[in-house]
């Protein structure tokens, strides 16, 4: 405990130590999320609070009900210090956490941090017992994609700066723009890392690129 606030951190030698991936920790599927990291490598940080956004490399907002989230994150300027945080740091959004991070979400409307150029409408499959398990085509190497959709939104529109990796019947599943990822699915049910893999990439070449800068 002590320990980590004896580092001179982030200088110099930061590339070599092991990534720190937060994962918001409000409410839902975030313990799975973490053993997901973990396994990957990387070193992982349950966050309840905005001062722990400091010492993040990237973060991960999981599934769950972002009604529920959005209520927590309305107190003590949580919901200011993230939308910060995702306007220029790594982010990893998953199903609800993907609600949050858009900049419109609809059914019904609701707020969100505003940082993913996307409409999404929320519960667009019908009620928990719509939810399903489908193997989908997408972008990353390595074949399809095992897809858990649990009462899923819907991706109804993107900017130009979204990369769309994967679909479910025309709407994008799985986007990129820049430093944010975000998924209409839950990864971290399934067996296959590669989406965990790709934030990881993403979040390495940021921070390599942030420690050139300074
Ligand atoms: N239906 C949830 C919501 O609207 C999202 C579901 C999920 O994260 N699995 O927030």
């Amino acid at each position: 405990m002590a320990s980590q606030t004896a580092q001179p951190a982030r200088t110099g030698a930061a590339n070599t130590n092991p990534l720190t991936i937060g994962v918001l920790a409000l409410q839902g599927d975030y313990d799975a999320h973490a053993r997901a990291f973990k396994s990957s490598g990387a070193q992982t940080v349950l966050v309840r609070k905005a001062e722990e956004l400091a010492e993040l490399d990237g973060l991960v907002m999981p599934g769950g009900e972002s009604t529920t989230m959005l209520k927590f994150l309305e107190k003590n300027g949580f919901f200011e210090a993230l939308a910060e945080f995702a306007s220029s740091k790594p982010v990893f959004a998953t199903c609800a956490g993907s609600i949050l991070l858009a900049r419109e979400v609809l059914n019904p409307e609701q707020r969100s941090l505003g940082a993913l150029d996307a409409t999404v409408e929320r519960n667009a499959y019908g009620r928990q017992i719509d939810s399903t398990i489908l193997t989908l085509p997408t972008e990353i190497p390595g074949g399809p994609l095992e897809m858990v959709f649990i009462r899923s939104p819907r991706i109804t529109r993107v900017g130009e700066a979204v990369q769309v990796l994967a679909r479910r019947d025309g709407f994008p599943t799985l986007v990129r723009q820049g430093h944010l990822l975000a998924c209409t699915f839950h990864p971290e049910m399934t067996a296959d890392t590669r989406v965990q893999q790709l934030f990881l990439e993403i979040v390495r070449a940021h921070r390599r690129n942030a420690t050139h800068h300074t």
